[in-house]
């Protein structure tokens, strides 16, 4: 493969001929080059015994890690509670990355894969997991080829012989990214999310303790371990811990993922990280994790962005730390009824609070004068008695278009802020 610009010219020949079933390959660390720099020789003092599993616990602990899929679930807890459950135990990664504005798994993907890798062998090392299931994002062809190339490459080189990484495609459901949903869609069957408890820790994959983690958790261990937990931890700002991938997209002059530390405002990320707002844009709102965590006002521009904290406070999160930036030329009402319709789409149909209600919300929110009574208690049936997430999530922009940006309830609805591919991609 010779390298041109940023993909190779395999690919670029592939695309020229309209041959699509090869995709155009960025130029990333491959294994020769990510082990000429240093890379696996934690894992193998980890089997070497040179290193402690309550060791490594306690440096992530202390380091703050959480699960970077969206739930923050503390990273070394997980593994403490899985490695309390008799084995055999199996590993999962999450790379569904189907949240909407979401795309820093790829981002690291392309770059640097051997990094997940890595971090995925320690982690099954730690909880003594005897095979990884890598459940990947079937529209990142570029990334399904590296990954494949990748996986071929520690196979010869005998890192997995045992604790084999197998390769599984996603179909394009933003259902199967909730990890129980994802753990039927590995087993074959369809993705529906499944009722807890049983925790996929103690009952997961095929009936198995599971650890299951999301490719960017598994990203920054091994950072974590070797330069140490307070390298880490001083990373982050206003109180919070640690460094994260923030996806910017919107109306910022500079989109892209950007490493920023955990706990920046909105407005330091936009300025410091993303030059500013585009030309001829004022921020107006912000949306801090993907579609279901909310609608921000620009009032509310300097709250911390983490886990927990001011955004839960206001009834958002930060989930993915996929942030979208709107400007005065948005309307925040289409950008909701956008996101309702995605919900709908998206819904697996398992419950009726959220199949019902999704389609029901975007009714409500079609109608003139809205009826605030029937959205309101919509909104607690939704939140109360669906099963999983989606359904209990998807009425945060409702909740927020009312509360901070009823000016917008007036306007037509004339300003598609995001165009549908974006919202999907
Ligand atoms: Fe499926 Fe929605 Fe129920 Fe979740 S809340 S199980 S997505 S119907």
């Amino acid at each position: 493969n010779v390298e041109v610009g940023n993909a190779t010219a395999e690919g670029l020949l592939a695309l020229a001929s309209g041959d699509v079933s090869v995709p155009a390959i960025p130029h990333y660390k491959d294994f020769d080059a990510y082990r000429a720099e240093g890379g696996y020789r934690l894992l193998e003092e980890c089997r070497s015994g040179q290193r402690n599993v309550d060791d490594i616990i306690a440096e992530l602990s202390d380091a703050g890690l959480a699960g970077l899929g969206g739930a923050g679930f503390p990273a070394g807890r997980k593994w403490s509670i899985v490695r309390g459950f008799l084995g055999p135990r199996l590993m999962t990664i999450n790379g569904d990355e189907g949240e909407p504005g979401t795309f820093k798994d790829r981002y690291h993907l392309e770059r640097d894969p051997h990094r997940m890798f890595e971090g995925a062998l320690i982690a099954a090392w730690a909880v003594g997991a005897e095979r990884i299931y890598l459940y990947m994002r079937d529209e990142y062809p570029a990334v399904l080829e590296i990954l494949r190339r990748e996986i071929a490459a520690l196979d010869a080189a005998g890192l997995t012989a045992d604790c084999p990484i197998e390769l599984r495609r996603g179909a394009g459901a933003y259902i199967c990214g909730e990890e129980s949903a994802m753990l039927e869609s590995i087993e074959g069957k369809r993705g529906l999310p499944r009722h807890r408890p049983p925790y996929i820790a103690e009952v997961g994959l095929f009936g198995r303790p599971t650890l299951n983690h999301n490719v960017e958790t598994l990203w920054w261990l091994r950072d974590i371990i070797e330069r140490g937990a307070q390298w880490f931890e001083e990373q982050g700002k206003h109180g919070h811990k640690g460094l994260r991938s923030y996806s910017v997209s919107g109306r910022v002059r500079e989109p892209g993922v950007k490493l920023a530390p955990a706990g920046i405002t909105l407005r330091e990320l936009v300025d410091d990280y993303c030059g500013g707002m585009a030309d001829g844009h004022m921020l107006k709102a912000y949306l801090p994790g993907g579609a279901s965590g909310g609608i921000f006002p620009a009032s509310l521009a300097e709250l911390p962005l983490d886990f927990g904290g001011a955004l839960n406070e206001h009834g958002g999160f930060i989930g993915s730390h996929a942030v979208i930036v709107l400007s005065q030329q948005d309307n925040v009402k289409d950008a909701v009824l956008n996101l309702m319709h995605f919900f709908a789409d998206e819904s697996c149909g398992q419950c009726t609070p959220c199949r019902a209600g999704t389609e029901k919300m975007v009714k409500l929110l079609q109608q003139a004068p809205l009826d605030e009574d029937a959205i309101a208690d919509l909104e607690e049936v939704m939140r109360d008695a669906s099963i999983c997430g989606l359904g209990q999530a998807a009425p945060n922009p409702v909740n927020h278009l009312l509360k901070w940006f009823r000016e917008d309830l007036m306007e037509p609805q004339a300003h598609r802020f995001i165009a549908e591919r974006v919202m999907h991609d």
